[in-house]
């Protein structure tokens, strides 16, 4: 058979077709099976979406039902019931003070709508402040693909080619550490010493102060120290400043909570949430914002203060119809009682790892994981990229019978929250043996 026309993404395609990856055309529980028949336990929920596995009875259900009713109708100009007893429901579990959900499809877009909320709040608020033009965000972010999330964002190997199409910003000093940072303690001090001059420098040009709560995921599970978001929250508010927070990836008990914020007894302005909010199965996203912020785009229509922004298939019935079973399986089984107990077998499980001669630093929050492996650890020598590390754990892992991902040199696990024990310990020892491979 001739290859698929299918161009992935975030893939060097020549080494894709070259290599030869499975094919996937089927499911179960935290399985994921092949079109040879295959099997692969699931370690990173699908792209860290994944919450209760595969084939749940209750989600498969309520989707046919919606189904049976209607698959899609547009949010613009009619209302949908599914989205509107979603928004419900969102409105009632994340932190007090979001009260109004503008629905999209993506982590990306949910990021994406936070930033033109923001921008169009400041200049149609009762006390506008058009010279409000300034995002600031945290070095290393990562909030998505679009022109404006990938503004908003700098790992380098993702968006310095896309350097000269994206608007201005400025990254604070990321407050969280590895080895490569040296003393902890004073790269904590600087990174809190950052954000505080950053504020009293820009504070009043400040559109936006954009985070990915406790963890950055894409920079490598990279772990924010305790107090950092409170930090924000507090400078925010003393600088007038909205908090957009992208739970896209920490959010739905990933970190051991079911919102990030919530650890930090943290409400932020806009709330940004995708991947794991219908379970893993559809694409959808929210974007929630406070009262205050929303109150600002109200009037007349001919005063000009609405949202003109929107997708096709924003508040698809599907989708919503998917998260409402999700948030009742979340309730019913204790998910984040679940969650932090996989969190804590995982630090258990990969305690050998932490005096691997290749292994720089175990990164852990809740239930992301990321591995740095190097080729020397003293002093600290990377691997050279050509060598491809990370992307041979994968493939030893993937013989295995287990699907994990690297982001460069860091194998990052991402179990669902619900994933039962005993595949967890799978998880961690073929991920052991992998890395034993790959680095020998
Ligand atoms: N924000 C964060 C923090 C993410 O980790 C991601 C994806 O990994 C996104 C936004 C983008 O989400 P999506 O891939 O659904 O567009």
């Amino acid at each position: 058979m001739s290859e698929p026309p299918v161009w992935h993404p975030f893939t060097p395609m020549t080494a894709h077709r070259r290599e030869g990856v499975p094919v996937i055309t089927d499911a179960r529980g935290f399985t994921l099976i092949d079109a040879e028949g295959r099997e692969y336990l699931d370690g990173i929920s699908s792209l860290w979406c994944n919450l209760h596995g595969h084939r749940v009875p209750e989600i498969d259900a309520a989707v046919r039902t919606q189904l049976d009713r209607v698959a899609h109708s547009t949010l613009l100009g009619l209302e949908c019931g599914p989205a509107n007893e979603l928004a419900r429901r969102l409105v009632e579990i994340t932190p007090p003070g979001l009260d109004r959900v503008f629905f999209s499809d993506s982590g990306s877009t949910a990021v994406e709508a936070a930033l033109k909320i923001c921008w169009q709040y400041h200049r149609q608020k009762p006390d506008p402040e058009p010279g409000r033009d300034l995002f600031v965000t945290v070095d290393n972010a990562y909030h998505g693909d679009t022109v404006g999330s990938v503004s908003v964002g700098s790992i380098k190997v993702f968006h310095d080619t896309f350097g000269p199409l994206l608007f201005n910003t400025r990254a604070v000093k990321s407050p969280a550490w590895t080895p490569h940072h040296g003393d902890r303690a004073a790269h904590r001090s600087a990174a809190f010493a950052d954000l505080e001059r950053t504020f009293r420098e820009v504070g009043d040009r400040m559109a936006a102060f954009v985070v990915e709560p406790l963890v950055q995921g894409a920079a490598g599970i990279l772990v924010h120290p305790p107090g950092y978001l409170r930090r924000v929250r507090a400078m925010s508010d003393e600088y007038g400043v909205p908090l957009v927070a992208d739970e896209v990836a920490v959010g739905f008990c990933r970190t051991g909570s079911l919102f990030a914020c919530e650890q930090e007894e943290v409400v932020p302005d806009l709330l940004c949430l995708a991947k794991g909010l219908t379970g893993g199965y559809l694409p959808l996203a929210a974007t929630l914002a406070s009262e205050r912020i929303y109150e600002a785009f109200l009037g007349e229509p001919h005063e000009g203060r609405t949202f003109f922004h929107g997708h096709t298939f924003t508040g698809n019935a599907l989708g919503c119809a998917a998260a409402l079973a999700s948030l009742d399986l979340l309730e019913r089984d204790d998910s984040v009682g679940r969650a932090v107990d996989v969190g804590d077998r995982l630090r258990d499980r990969l305690t050998p790892l932490s005096d691997h001669p290749h292994v720089a630093q175990v990164r852990r929050k809740g239930t992301m994981v990321g591995i740095e492996l190097v080729a020397d650890r003293e002093p600290l020598t990377p691997y050279p990229a050509e060598r491809r590390t990370g992307h041979r754990v994968t493939r030893a892992a993937r013989e295995r019978g287990v699907v994990v991902r690297p982001l460069g040199d860091t194998v990052v696990l991402m179990p669902a929250p619900m994933m039962p024990p005993a595949d967890v310990d799978r998880l961690v020892a073929v991920t052991i043996e992998s890395i034993d491979e790959a680095t020998r």
